[in-house]
C-alpha cells in the first residue's frame, strides 16, 4: 500500500461517507495500520492511500509495538471543541515538511467502529493534534493550508520541491 504524496491531485478528494461495515473494510483498516507504522506515521486517512473513504487510523504512539493506542474512526464528526494552542506537525503526504499549526486543544469526536456502531471519544493535545489534522485530509485540507503567512513563507520552497519532483 503505497502513500500518496502532494501535489498528487487524489489527496484533495477527500472522502466519502462510508455506507458497509464488511470485512474488506476491516481489511482496508488492517492495511493502513500497516502503512502508517511502514511509513513511520502516527496517523493515516484513506484519501492519503487513494481511498476515498471518511477511515482514519492512527496510534499516537507510531509505535507497532506499543498498539494499545490504535484507532479506527469511520465517518468521524468533530461535535465539540475548546481552545487553541500551536504544535508542530508533519505529514507522510508531505515527506520532509515540518511547521506549526494551530488546532483545537480539547475536542469530542463522533464515529462509527468498524462494525458501524455508534462510537463518541474525547481527546486532548497531542491525540486531538492528530485526529484533527486526519479529520482534514477526509475533506481533502492539508496540514500546510492551516498555516500562519509567516510559515506558509518559509515552507515554499519545500512545496515548489514537491511540485517540481511530480512533474
Ligand atoms: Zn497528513
Amino acid at each position: 500500500m503505497e502513500v500518496l504524496v502532494y501535489p498528487d491531485p487524489v489527496l484533495r478528494r477527500g472522502g466519502k461517507t462510508i455506507t458497509r461495515f464488511d470485512a474488506e473494510l476491516r481489511q482496508l483498516a488492517e492495511r493502513m495500520i500497516e502503512a502508517m507504522y511502514e511509513e513511520g506515521g502516527v496517523g493515516l486517512a484513506a484519501p492519503q492511500v487513494g481511498i476515498e473513504q471518511k477511515l482514519l487510523v492512527l496510534n499516537p504512539s507510531g509505535d507497532r509495538k506499543d498498539r494499545s493506542g490504535e484507532l479506527v474512526l469511520c465517518n468521524p464528526k468533530l461535535t465539540r471543541k475548546k481552545g487553541r494552542e500551536f504544535g508542530e506537525e508533519g505529514c507522510l503526504s508531505f515527506p520532509g515538511i515540518h511547521a506549526d499549526v494551530e488546532r483545537w486543544i480539547d475536542i469530542t469526536v463522533t464515529y462509527q467502529d468498524l462494525d458501524g456502531k455508534e462510537q463518541v471519544m474525547a481527546a486532548n493535545s497531542w491525540l486531538a493534534r492528530i485526529v484533527q489534522h486526519e479529520l482534514d485530509h477526509l475533506d481533502g485540507v492539508f496540514f500546510v493550508d492551516r498555516l500562519t503567512a509567516t510559515e506558509k513563507l518559509r515552507v515554499k520552497p519545500q512545496l515548489q520541491e514537491l511540485e517540481g519532483r511530480g512533474a
